[in-house]
Parts: C-alpha cells; structure tokens; sequence
C-alpha cells in the first residue's frame, strides 16, 4: 500500500474517545456550565461588595470612565476569582488591523523581599496594558519612534477564563490605540458606531413618537461556516499549512458530493469534535445555538444565538479560536478559509444584523400594529438608503483575497451588492411609491386616509439564498462576509451608515410632522421620496445569473470583483464624509485600515504565488518525471507522449511563475500597484500552473502522486 493509502485507512479508523463530555443530569443547576468560565454580572454579584457593584454597573450605564478606587476593587475580586480557578496569568486580549486576536500573557505574581511571592493585580493594570505593540501593523499611524501603543479595558464584554490543558488565562477583552488616541484596531471604531447609531436611533424614535427609549443596541447573529479535514491529509499539504486552501487539487468523480448530505447525520468523529467544542464555548458564555452539516463534502456550520455587536463580535473571535483549537484533539483540522477546495463551495459567514431598543423591542421587527408598523418602514427604509449609498464600502468591507475566490463563483452572493426584502415587503414599499394601494392595503389606511402604510408580513416567508443582503423577517442578513473574517468592520459600516441615513430620514421627517402631518402620513412621505431615489438596490432575483450581472450594470451598481478593486471604497470621499462625522473613524485611521488591507492582499498573493511555485518544482516535477521513466520503461508510447505534453507545459508555466514572482524593477513594494501587479500577474500565472498541474493529476502514477487528493480529504472522515 502506497503512503498515502495508508493514511486514508488510518484516517478512516479514527474513534470518538467519549471521555470529553461526561453524561449529567442538566435538570440539575449545577451541572449546567454556561458562563461558568466568565466574569458574568452574575458572577461580579456574587464577587463585589454591594456598593462597588452599584457604582460599576452605573459607571457602565452611562458609559462613563471609572475612578480607580473602583478600579482597584473590581481588580482584586476578579484575581481572587481567577486564582481560585486556576489561573496564573492575566492577557488583555486585543483586535489589530490584521484582524486577529493578539495577546501578551503576565502573570499575577511577584517576589516579595522575603524570597517569596504574592499575587497582585491593580485597577491600573486592569485598565490599561501597555504591549510591545510595534510588531502590529498600523498603517503608519504610528512612527517607530512612537512606538508606544495602550491597550483599554471594554468593561461591557466580560472577561473570561481560558483553560488549556496545562494552566489557565484570564483574558481580558480590551481595545487598542496609539498614545495619540487613534484606533488601532477593530474594536474602537466598532464601538463607536454602536454609539453613533443609537444616538440616531434614539433621536428619530422620539420622532415617532418613543419617549422612553435611552439607548439603541445593534445585534449580531454569525452564522459561520467551515471544513474539518483529517490532519494528516492537512501536514502533507504545504499549501493548505501555508496558505489556508489548495493551490492544486483535480475535482473529484462528478456526482460524488452527493453523498453527503446537506442536513444529513453529522459523522460520528465530527460530532464529537462539535459537542466539545460548543461545550467549552458555553463556559465561555458563548451563546452556540445551531450546528449542521453544510452544503459542500466535509462542510459545516455552527451559529450562536445573537448578542450586541461589541460581545457578538468578540464572541465570534473566540468561537474561531476554540473551533481550531477542539478540532485537533479529534485529530482534524478547522478550515476557515473562504476557499480551501476550487471548484466546492467556499465558507462564508451570514452575519444577521438589527438594532433593538433597550427595552427589548426590535426595530426591525415590522409588528402587526400601525405604530410599530410605521417605525419599522422607516428603519428598514434608511437600510435601504444607506446600503445602496454605501454599497461600495459594505462590498470593500468584505473583501480579502480568500473572498475573490468566493464572491460571485455560483455559490456565494456576488460581489454586486443588492437587497433582497422579499415578495411582500417588496409590494408593500412598491404601493407606498405608487400610492395605489390595493385592497388588501387599504384597510391599513392610516391617520389622514393616506393609503401609505400597508400590513406588513409578520414571517419574511420565502427566502432567497442568492441575495448577499436580505431581508429575514425581523432582521438583514449580510450574507457576503468570509469565514475567516472578523465580524468588526462589517458591522462598524453597517452601524456607521444605518446611523446616517436615519439622521437624513430624520430630519425629512421632523419636517413633515412640523407642516402638520400626522406620524403615518409623515412617515408615508419620507418612505416614498427615500425607497424611489434608492429601489435600484432592490433585487429578488437570481443572484448568481449572467443576467444580474447585465441588469445591475445597467441599473449602475458596482461590481468590484476583487479585492484591489474593492479596498478604494474605504477611503472614497462618501466614506470618510459619514465616518467622519459620526467620529467612528478619522480620514487618518481610514488610511491606516486602507494601506494594512492592500499590503495584507499583496503579501498574502505573494506567499501563495511562492508556495504554488515551491509545490511544483519541488514536488510535482519530480513526480511527473518518475512518471515519464516509467511509462519509457513500460514502452507505453502513447501515454508517454500525452504526459510529456503536459510535462513540457507545467515546467514552462512553472517558470513563468517564478519570473512572475520577482518584483519587476521601478514596481513600488507596496501600495495597491502591488496588489493590483500581485493579482494580475503573480496569482495569474499561478493560475495557468494549477490548470496543468490537475490535468496531471488525473494521469500521473498514483504512487508518485505527492499530494493527498481532494476525493481523500473531504470524503474520509
Ligand atoms: P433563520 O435563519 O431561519 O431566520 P434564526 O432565527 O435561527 O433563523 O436566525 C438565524 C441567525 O440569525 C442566528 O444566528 C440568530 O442569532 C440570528 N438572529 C436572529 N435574530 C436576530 C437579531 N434580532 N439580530 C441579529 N441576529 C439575529
Ligand atoms: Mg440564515
């Protein structure tokens, strides 16, 4: 037996060992571990004296800065709770612009004088973290000689506890910026868009006639997709440990995904890994809800059920982080690329968003009453206006090089970006622009007898899995993000430009209600002037058909398709005008984001490029020629002179890569000349060595063949 067929059968006889998840009777409080890992307000209750308790929840409410006597005491209760839980270390755990999570560990004890050591933990160190942050890119916000960066206790996502098999960390969410006060990460700017829009929100609920409401939360609910192949197959794969997808592999038997089933039985190894891994999430507070199989051959989703942006998102870090970590005790790995197998469905993250009042009412819940059905058409028509504004910087905040290979390939929403609200939602806004209603609206003729504001569906109904922005009954799901993404940014855009064109709407209708309107006709008026100047964003059609892409052309959609054409979005006049603003980010710290994500594409195509050539001459090349020797041995002319064809090709291609793959003089090593040279030339040539390569695939000895093959990784489980 071959090497590789070796590992297939040693693959296959993986067993779940049962021991991770004892049987108990969850009847029984104490057996329930959710948030048993997190410094809950639960938990700080039960911790603080009564009075610090008080102060910090208030402090948090008004969202004001605490003193440090408070500080103080809130740091010491959590170290004793950490201590008594094993912990050793403390880490403020942070977001950089490459969009992971970094973290420097200290630990909490000290030597004393007498040779021994206590343990200690101030509310300054609470507070702040001061890491050696020059190694994380900033765009150039910060020079060297400033190298100094701060990072910022988020009281309002709790911290946590992470245990690994040999100790345990206090993790503490923070935020990080330069000593100048600029954001230097995802947190921040995703914190101030929460504020931006609840300002917003509040102010035009007044409008429409809500006192009460203080404060406007957006909500975020991922759905995250990913692939769990046998490690095995992962080690013996230089491009999968590199890059994170398989710059070669030839399609496997047509027809063969059809054995795994989209929502069929979840194999018995997989299983395992998933209850492991969704039961260190709930200690972690981490609110996992769903779990299935997905459409492609080894693919799978997990959802939680949804939080405010800030903790969502956090959470959403986590959940990544615990997937890969789980996935290897079950001798698998967590695949999160966009793209790990061409020509199989990639993964992506349907992040479902909304805004809810602090007194637990959705607005984007259209409700059976006039009331709610006037503020809900006033909300969900500012999404429209401020999707199709914006719908350049909502395509650009999606955009990585793992997303070209995804967006807009028959599986994944395109990289055009539309809305889908769905047939009666659809008729409802159609018969407000028109002004004829029909029957049916008629008998929700409102105030003054203006037929403006019909019933609206209380289910969204039909669904359409084509859209990358659609309408889900009581909430927009934005369908485009990739499975490695954080949801931060995403959702900054989406909070930041929600909170502008409320603000536009806001003013049109307090004028309006100032001419003497009342609510249903104002509110009928402003839907009608904002939904006809934006319903070119409105799409319920096939979204992965030629003829979208001819029609959204014509109707003058963007379709960006790549990242390089993307990323110029975040720094477009229209942008900065609402982030700025708003004070979500400065013109400055949108450069920053600009130029990290351009380099980040041009080395991440780079690396790629390389890896690809590496594969080829040094494992490829070789194989094919053993290949040749044995088909010149065997006096197999015919094949011998098809794979000498091939053979020819892949070497001249394999140059052409290498060539490619150094800078030409006078190019600028950086910027979006980089990135835009990295794709059409490095990725490129990359491309035509691949196509060689998989047709080699299918002929070459598969005793010489050095990579596993894809029938092998997503099938043998
Ligand atoms: P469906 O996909 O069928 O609409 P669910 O209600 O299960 O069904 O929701 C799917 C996802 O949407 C879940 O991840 C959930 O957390 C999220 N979600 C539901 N309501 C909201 C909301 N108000 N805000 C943000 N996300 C939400
Ligand atoms: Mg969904």
């Amino acid at each position: 037996m071959t090497a590789i067929r070796q590992k297939n059968v040693t693959a296959a006889q993986w067993t779940a060992n049962g021991s991770a998840v004892e049987p108990t009777d969850l009847t029984k409080e104490e057996n329930v571990v959710f948030g048993s890992n997190v410094f809950s307000i639960k938990t700080q209750k039960e911790r603080l004296p009564a009075d610090v308790f008080d102060r910090l929840q208030g402090t948090l409410e008004k969202g004001e800065a605490l003193d440090t006597e408070l500080a103080d005491a809130v740091a010491e209760a959590m170290k004793d709770w950490a201590l008594e839980n094993g912990a050793t270390h403390y880490t403020h755990v942070f977001q950089p612009l490459t969009g992971l999570t970094a973290e420097k560990h200290d630990s909490f004890f000290r030597p004393t004088s007498d040779g021994g050591s206590i343990a200690k933990f101030k509310g300054g160190e609470l507070i702040q973290g001061e890491p050696d942050a020059s190694s994380f890119p900033t765009g150039g916000i910060r020079a060297t000689f400033e190298a100094r960066g701060y990072t910022a206790w988020d009281p309002t996502s709790p911290a946590f506890l992470l245990e690994n098999p040999n100790g345990t960390l206090l993790c503490i969410p923070t935020a990080f910026a330069s000593w100048t006060g600029e954001a230097l990460d995802a947190k921040i700017p995703l914190l101030r868009s929460m504020d931006a829009l609840s300002i917003s929100a509040v102010k035009a609920l007044k409008l429409l006639g809500d006192e009460e409401t203080v404060r406007v939360f957006t909500t975020v609910g991922p759905e995250q997709e990913y692939f769990l192949v046998d490690e095995q197959y992962y080690y013996e794969r230089p491009d999968l440990v590199t890059t994170g997808r398989t710059l070669f592999g030839a399609q496997p038997p047509k027809g063969h995904e059809l054995d795994d089933h989209y929502f069929g039985s979840i194999p018995e190894r997989v299983l395992a890994c998933m209850m492991d891994t969704e039961r260190e999430l709930v200690k972690l507070g981490v609110p996992v809800k769903t779990r299935h199989n997905e459409v492609a051959p080894g693919q799978y989703e997990i959802a939680p059920i949804y939080e405010n942006s800030n903790v969502g998102s956090d959470h959403q870090q986590l959940t990544m982080q615990i997937m890969q970590n789980i996935a290897r005790n079950y001798g698998l790995i967590c695949l999160l690329h966009e793209k790990p197998f061409a020509g199989v469905n990639g993964s992506g993250k349907h992040n479902n968003w909304s805004m809810g009042t602090d007194g637990g009412h959705n607005l984007m819940d259209p409700g059976d009453t006039p009331a709610e059905n006037a503020s809900f058409l006033f909300f969900c028509t500012a999404v429209i206006q401020a999707v199709n504004k914006h719908q350049g910087l909502l395509r650009a905040s999606v955009a990585n090089i793992g997303q070209d290979h995804r967006l807009g390939a028959n599986e994944a929403p395109p990289a055009i970006i539309s809305i889908f609200l769905g047939a009666e939602l659809d008729k409802a806004f159609e018969s407000i622009l028109s002004g004829e209603g029909d029957g049916k609206t008629e008998e929700a003729v409102l105030g003054l007898g203006t037929p403006v504001l019909p019933p609206l569906p209380l289910d969204g109904g039909d669904r359409n899995r084509t859209s990358p922005f659609a309408f889900t009954g009581n909430k927009f799901e934005f369908r485009a993000l990739g499975s490695s993404m954080s949801l931060a940014f995403p959702n900054t855009v989406l909070n930041t430009i929600v909170a502008e064109a409320i603000d536009e709407l806001a003013d049109k209708l307090k004028a309006e209600l100032d001419s003497g309107k009342d609510i249903g006709e104002a509110v009928g008026e402003v839907v009608k002037e904002s939904y006809g100047a934006n319903r070119q964003i409105i799409f319920g059609g096939d979204g992965y058909s030629e003829e979208w892409h001819a029609e959204a052309e014509s109707r003058g959609l963007k379709n960006l398709r790549t990242t390089p054409d993307a990323l110029p979005e975040v720094i477009s006049d229209s942008t900065v005008a609402a982030f700025e603003n708003y004070n979500v980010l400065s013109r400055r710290e949108l450069e920053a984001r600009f130029e990290v994500w351009v380099e980040q594409y041009a080395m991440n195509a780079n690396i790629e490029a390389e890896t690809a050539a590496t594969i080829a001459r040094t494992q490829i090349i070789p194989a094919v020629a053993k290949h040749l020797i044995l088909l010149d041995d065997a006096d197999a002319d015919l094949l011998e002179k098809e794979s000498r064809g091939l053979f020819d090709q892949l070497v001249d291609k394999t140059l052409a890569l290498e060539d490619a793959n150094q800078y030409p003089d006078g190019i600028e090593e950086e910027g979006l000349e980089l990135a835009v040279y990295a794709r059409d030339k490095q990725l490129a040539a990359m491309h035509e060595v691949r196509e060689v390569a998989d047709k080699l695939e299918r002929i070459v000895s598969d005793n010489y063949w050095p990579l596993p093959k894809y029938s092998e990784m997503m099938f043998i489980k």
